[in-house]
């Protein structure tokens, strides 16, 4: 069904110069007692203030200092993400993706969350890839019902040999992109070559999660490496792409690994555009099929660490939304989430709909981010 949003969207945000907002961020975390710039590589005992009263985003991280973020009291690490959601973004916008699974099941990897991996029996079926009609006609509805972004996912490992999948990838890429949607795709490992010839076609954004830390990763994946996976992500920031990358809560890892998550991609040489934080929706026949659900206090706690450390990115709701609440949906958009995946299915899983997020968004007062506004917002930012 059709979901009417409300017409008017927000005065355009005009994001604050930085200089501007820093005090008011800073005291939300406690006035400094010291003038302190932040110290590289340095444990500090001022991690959180110093990310709060960021003015553009840092790279140089430390792992204690992401760690001392995340251990903030829980309120004060809410508010203070929120406070710092503030400058950088629109509060009111919410990006609504849609993504189509364009090739589903028999993915060789063994990733051992995975409905699509074929080494376990989860009554999954195979299928080849779908028609670029039917993937124009997907798009077309998302973007009748409010989605901007549309974002396409096949399980392979790798596009290697792959040339005719590539060519028709290319042709959704393509007609996607000429319905003035942004256009994602995750296609499993690629080359520069590969990165090239999409963003080429009118790709936006290419999405390949590292999920975890480097510690843990594996303990959840042993057919590729972790370095595998940032040598991608290099090739599609190397080709001018927007990079997508981030992580699955519930796979059984500590309070370390998802700092180590978030230390990986906020130590990038770029941040992501986009971190997506999933929880794990568990799989019968997959190995972390039994694996008891996280706590909603850990997904908060996460997004607000990485809102922190990463003020640019945009931080997405992904996978296991359908187990939120309405309340705690708003308290990660409070605390600097701002997309959701909506529509029919995400890949394998349940998906929130079209009309549920449209009632809610009408509800809270949030409206739906317009194709590209982030970049048209960065452009306006001085001195980023
Ligand atoms: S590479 Fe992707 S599709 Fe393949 S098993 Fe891993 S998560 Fe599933």
């Amino acid at each position: 069904m059709r979901v009417a949003f409300p017409l008017r969207s927000l005065a355009p945000h005009r994001i604050q110069p930085p200089r501007r907002g820093l005090s008011a961020v800073a005291s939300a975390v406690e006035a400094p007692t010291t003038n302190l710039s932040h110290r590289p590589n340095q444990p500090s005992a001022f991690a959180l203030r110093d990310a709060a009263s960021a003015v553009k985003p840092r790279n140089d991280w430390s792992k204690e200092e992401v760690a001392e973020i995340y251990n903030t009291p829980l309120m004060r690490l809410t508010f203070a993400a929120g406070t710092l959601h503030r400058r950088f973004h629109n509060p009111s916008s919410i990006q609504m993706c849609t993504l189509m699974n364009i090739k589903t099941g028999g993915c060789s990897e063994d990733c051992f969350y995975c409905a699509q991996s074929s080494r376990y029996s989860t009554g999954l079926k195979a299928t080849k890839m779908v028609t670029v009609d039917s993937v124009l006609a997907a798009a077309r509805t998302a973007k009748e019902n409010g989605s901007t972004r549309f974002c396409m996912g096949a399980a392979w490992r790798d596009m290697r040999g792959r040339k005719t999948n590539l060519r028709n990838v290319k042709e959704m890429v393509n007609g996607v992109r000429a319905m003035g949607m942004e256009v994602c795709v995750t296609l499993g490992m690629i080359d520069r070559e590969q990165a090239d010839e999409l963003k080429k076609a009118g790709l936006t954004a290419y999405n390949h999660n590292v999920d975890t830390s480097r510690e843990f990763y594996p303990s959840v994946i042993t057919t590729r490496s972790y370095d595998e996976r940032l040598e991608t992500l290099k090739h599609v920031r190397d080709a001018g792409l927007n990079v997508c990358s981030g992580g699955i809560l519930g796979l059984g890892e500590k309070p370390n690994d998802r700092i180590g998550l978030i230390h990986t991609v906020s130590t990038l040489p770029s941040h992501p555009e986009s971190f997506p934080v999933n929880t794990l929706v568990p799989i019968k026949g997959t190995p972390l099929g039994d694996n008891p659900p996280v706590t909603f206090d850990v997904t908060l706690r996460t997004i607000a660490t990485a809102r922190l450390v990463l003020p640019h990115t945009i931080i997405r709701l992904a996978a296991g939304r359908t187990t939120l609440s309405e309340e705690q949906q708003m308290l990660c958009f409070l605390a600097g989430a701002n997309a959701v995946f909506t529509g029919e299915k995400m890949l394998t899983t349940a998906c929130n709909g079209w009309e549920e997020d449209g009632e809610m968004f009408e509800r809270w007062g949030l409206v739906p981010m317009k194709s590209f506004e982030r970049a048209e917002l960065r452009e306006m930012e001085v001195g980023v």
